[in-house]
């Protein structure tokens, strides 16, 4: 193929500059270098999606990596319009989160995410994740995203519980068992009620397609990674460390094979036309 195409990696936290507890640096770098090996694909990068319908025009593929950043108004409708008109977007791990608001639980000052607009044109909305874990990873339908992935792999990640916007149109692609949100009090984000457990009681969705008009999305709730400098966390489950001490370098799935044959998968199907 000697066409070119454009694709455009959004990577960053909130506030502007910040890194919100992930190592923005090594994502956006890990994805720069995947998207390179595609030579007949250029790339434009952000930090947001402040002034995405400035960028979408001319743009095939769009990957996201954020913690924080979210698109609102103009931004979010020329994103829902860019898709619906045959783009292609890789939304992965925070990109399901966006807003939280202080609340208070039980004498405790919590935080709460707050559903806004762009959380339909994802077709996720993030609740919680409890601290890092190990956990089995279950591939559960055919696309190009999964292809050639092993029917299980594990991973060191957040996992994460996410409320899908449009169920019915979503294909899931990536599901995990766990029954009960371990999450200690006053770790995380609180909600009102659990609604990312499926209807068997323990099956969580971890990644899944949705066509939206002419083009898709694929959300994977994968890829939590942090250094000492840029990490949040407090603690980690003992599948993680014996004694729940967070490691202060945290690249978790990204150094894995099956992680690494899924980012490869997605650039090819964000690149691929008909
Ligand atoms: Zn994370």
């Amino acid at each position: 193929m000697t066409t070119t195409q454009r694709a455009h990696l959004i990577t960053g936290g909130f506030p502007p500059g910040s890194a919100a507890g992930h190592d923005m640096d090594y994502a956006r770098l890990q994805l720069l270098q995947k998207l390179q090996a595609k030579d007949h694909l250029a790339v434009t990068v952000a930090n947001d999606f402040q002034d995405i319908e400035r960028w979408l025009l001319g743009t095939d593929f769009l990957i996201t990596y954020v913690a924080g950043p979210y698109p609102v108004g103009t931004g979010n409708a020329a994103l829902s319009d860019w898709l619906a008109d045959g783009g292609r977007w890789f939304a992965l791990h925070g990109t399901s989160g966006g807003k939280a608001v202080k609340s208070e639980r039980d004498g405790r000052t919590v935080k709460k995410m707050v559903k806004a607009e762009h959380h339909q044109t994802l077709g996720c909305f993030f609740l919680n994740h409890p601290p890092l874990c190990e956990f089995q990873v279950t591939v559960t339908a055919g696309h190009p995203v999964t292809q050639g992935l092993p029917k299980k792999f594990a991973a060191q990640d957040e996992l994460y519980l996410i409320e899908l916007q449009d169920p019915g149109a979503s294909r899931v692609l990536l599901t995990t068992e766990l029954a009960q949100d371990p999450s200690p009090p006053g770790f995380g984000f609180v909600y009102d009620e659990d609604t990312s457990v499926q209807a068997d009681g323990k099956t969580r969705v971890l990644g899944y397609a949705r066509e939206v008009g002419r083009g898709e999305v694929v959300y994977v709730g994968l890829g939590h990674c942090h250094t000492g400098r840029t990490n949040t966390q407090s603690k980690v489950d003992a599948s993680i460390d014996a004694m729940g001490a967070v490691p202060s370098e945290f690249h978790g799935v990204w150094e894995t094979d099956a992680f690494a044959h899924l980012l490869q998968n997605a650039i090819a199907w964000g690149t691929a036309r008909p």
